[in-house]
């Protein structure tokens, strides 16, 4: 009778919070001896040459649950094919973004905060591949390069040929587990209709 008060009164002070959680705004850590992460935007070594996520102690891999889904779909591929998919950005928060847009206030290399990235809304990732080693496969381009070649529709000539093989071999990876990739950078990858999400304003909401 006493363990029946004591788990009434749980409910009864819990319950509330938890039906008031919007489940749609949950991330979800990204883990798996096929995934490598490599936040960029945790390093200088990005193209804004700064450490954008320090200040707001984002240091993993976040992701929506419906993503994250999709990416599991892609491991028993990665694994066949003696690979791992190394993430270079995740989840962004928005305050992240105002402060990617402050350094550069131009929508050619940075999306508006105002409008927001589906990196935002936890709905896309940037990616690359590794061997079993991490030894990076070479592709078309470095992570943000802003040139034609950074497509994933570029054409290599023959000498790159299997930069663009290589290239084409993340895409059919990826979109066979669902994702699209984004018409000008090989590297993004996100959910069809990414925009129905909503966009998630930290980590907190995690
Ligand atoms: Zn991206």
């Amino acid at each position: 009778m006493k363990i029946s008060s004591t788990l009434l009164l749980f409910c009864t002070i819990f319950l509330p919070f938890s039906t008031n959680a919007e489940p749609s705004k949950k991330l979800q850590a990204v883990e798996g001896e096929r995934f490598v992460i490599d936040l960029r935007y945790n390093t200088d070594d990005n193209f804004l040459k700064t450490n954008v996520y320090k200040p707001f102690g984002l240091d993993h891999c976040y992701v929506h649950p419906d993503l994250y889904s999709a990416l599991k779909k892609a491991e028993s591929q990665l694994k066949e094919k003696g690979l791992k998919l190394v993430f270079w950005d995740c989840y962004r928060p928005l305050k992240v973004q105002q402060a990617m847009w402050k350094i550069v206030p131009d929508h050619r290399y940075v999306a508006n905060p105002k409008v927001g990235s589906n990196h935002n809304r936890g709905v896309a990732v940037d990616v690359s591949l590794a061997k079993e080693d991490g030894t990076p496969l070479s592709m078309p381009t470095l992570f943000d390069d802003f040139s034609a070649k950074a497509s994933p529709n570029y054409r290599c000539g023959e000498a790159e040929k299997d930069k663009c093989e290589n290239r084409d071999l993340l895409k059919k990876i990826l979109t066979e587990s669902g994702l699209e990739v984004l018409n000008s950078e090989w590297w993004h990858f996100q959910l069809p209709h990414a925009g129905k999400y909503p966009i998630i304003e930290d980590l907190n909401s995690k």
